[in-house]
């Protein structure tokens, strides 16, 4: 509710406020599991804090452009404010609301949302957008600060006799069967937790940020992901938290400078879906169009279930199940395993992912798979692949991220952990293991998949 400009412009007027959400499943992409169950937690949570401050959250479902306008009729509101979404779909459900507002004799205000500078801020001389991180952060910077934001009313004014859905009848959490048990305990979704959760980040792990970020096994990141896609809280908010504490204790600095920085990629990502409307479905790079990917049902399952035989991969993917999340190396690593050593289409992964992910984001989720992929904007090179083994090595060196989630393996010491098929028979007795059976043998082999990727992208580069 704090940094909610268009909540703050209504409750400033001193009238009424209906509170309203519109469920709208024709704009734009429908959430997944994972985001539609965060989507009912995030409105209970919500709800509540309305509550407390005397109004009440209305839920409708629909077009956004009928319901709106049936809701102004019904309680004959003189004004609609809204936190406006840079992206094509919602821009074109704006400006249709705006004309059917204007027909009704009701004010518009579209309040700008959830980003840090609007996409129009950020233009090259020809007047698109930019398409490589580095100068395009330049530029934010340049700009100096966002906004300060703004606090949440004290009070709401509320506006009887406006009926809403009951939330459990959109029906967005899992009943039979119950998958959430793992998200439930893994998250609490709405504001409160956002603002404590970012608390304990500029505490306690902003500080090694810069050099933990990559170790999936420590607590390195913030974990703010979810909060900041539902709109729990601003990136605004954020920022000047963040920068506020830097100010506050030097030795943060570099820390926070590196997470402002993963902020500027998830405005890059959003810069880059307001140009690119069709990112989750088009290759940037149009040279990838031709490129041969295989159909590989049962490479995919096994990838999904997380049981290809590399560790890393393996323990990545069933973080992704259990919790809803995957820490950020683990995503470069089994987005690319997937591209990479198995071949299969980039888009097939990114569906996985919006499905499973409870951060999964319209911008974020297509502009890093095709990064990874090496088919989008500032991308990683084709011919980087990824080491599964290496980056294991690298990244969770003592092997517990793996042994966390991939208990069959715990047994096995750090060297052979992401490598297990290196072990003689009596190591993988002693701990326990039966290669094939209790863990599965790697369903490609590092060298060959590497050697085909390569051979598949030369195919392209030939055009
Ligand atoms: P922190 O390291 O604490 O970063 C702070 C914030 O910066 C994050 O909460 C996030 O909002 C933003 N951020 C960090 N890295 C990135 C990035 N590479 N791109 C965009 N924003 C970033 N992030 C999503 O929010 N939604 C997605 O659907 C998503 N899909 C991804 C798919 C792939 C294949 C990959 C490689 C990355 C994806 N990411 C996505 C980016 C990143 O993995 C997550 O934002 C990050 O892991 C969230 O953890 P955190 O909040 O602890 O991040």
């Amino acid at each position: 509710m704090s940094d909610h400009l268009a909540l703050h412009a209504a409750a400033k007027t001193g009238a009424p406020v209906v509170c309203l959400y519109v469920l709208d499943e024709t704009t734009g992409r429908a959430p997944g599991g994972a985001a539609r169950w965060w989507l009912a937690q995030s409105l209970r949570a919500l709800g509540t804090e309305i509550a407390e401050r005397g109004g009440s959250l209305v839920l409708r479902r629909g077009p956004a452009a009928r319901v709106i306008p049936e809701v102004v009729r019904e309680s004959g509101a003189r004004a609609v404010y809204w936190n406006g979404i840079a992206q094509a779909p919602h821009q074109s459900v704006e400006r249709a609301l705006e004309s059917a507002l204007a027909k009704l004799g009701a004010d518009s205000q579209n309040c700008p949302g959830d980003l840090l500078v609007p996409p129009s801020a950020i233009r090259n001389k020809d007047g698109r957008g930019l398409r490589v991180f580095t100068p395009f952060w330049r530029r934010v910077l340049s700009l100096g600060d966002p906004p300060k934001p703004l606090p949440a009313p004290k009070a709401l004014r509320p506006a009887p006799g406006i009926d809403g859905d009951r939330l459990e009848s959109w029906k967005l959490e899992p009943a039979k069967p119950d998958w959430a048990g793992g998200l439930r305990k893994a998250w609490s979704p709405g504001e409160a937790a956002a603002r404590s959760r970012l608390r304990h980040f500029l505490k306690r792990t902003a500080r090694a940020y810069a050099g933990d970020r990559d170790r999936p096994d420590r607590e390195g990141t913030s974990r703010l992901s979810p909060h900041l896609r539902f709109g729990e809280f601003s990136p605004r908010q954020v920022w000047h938290a963040a920068r506020f504490a830097a100010a506050e204790d030097p030795a943060l600095r570099p820390g926070i400078e590196k997470f402002l920085s993963e902020l500027g990629w998830r405005e890059f990502c959003r810069h880059l879906l307001h140009d690119h409307p069709n990112l989750a479905t088009e290759n940037l790079q149009t040279n990838f169009d031709g490129f041969p990917w295989t159909r590989d049902d049962k490479a995919i399952a096994a990838w999904q279930r997380g049981r290809t035989g590399y560790p890393i991969v393996d323990a990545g993917l069933r973080e992704l199940w259990h919790t809803g999340v995957m820490h950020n190396r683990v995503r470069m690593v089994v987005a690319s395993f997937l591209v990479k050593h198995l071949l299969i289409d980039w888009r097939e992964g990114e569906a996985w992912f919006w499905d499973t992910l409870v951060d999964a984001d319209p911008a974020s989720n297509p502009a890093n798979w095709q990064w990874v992929a090496g088919c989008g904007a500032d991308a990683a090179p084709y011919f980087r692949v990824f080491n599964p083994v290496l980056q294991g090595d690298k990244f969770d060196p003592d092997g517990a991220y793996v042994r966390r989630w991939v208990p069959e393996l715990k047994n096995l010491p750090a060297k052979l952990i992401h490598q297990p098929w290196q072990a003689t028979p009596i190591e993988l007795a002693s701990a326990d293991i039966t290669l094939g059976k209790s863990y599965p043998q790697p369903i490609i082999d590092h060298a060959r998949g590497r050697e085909r990727a390569l051979a598949a992208y030369a195919k392209i580069r030939r055009g």
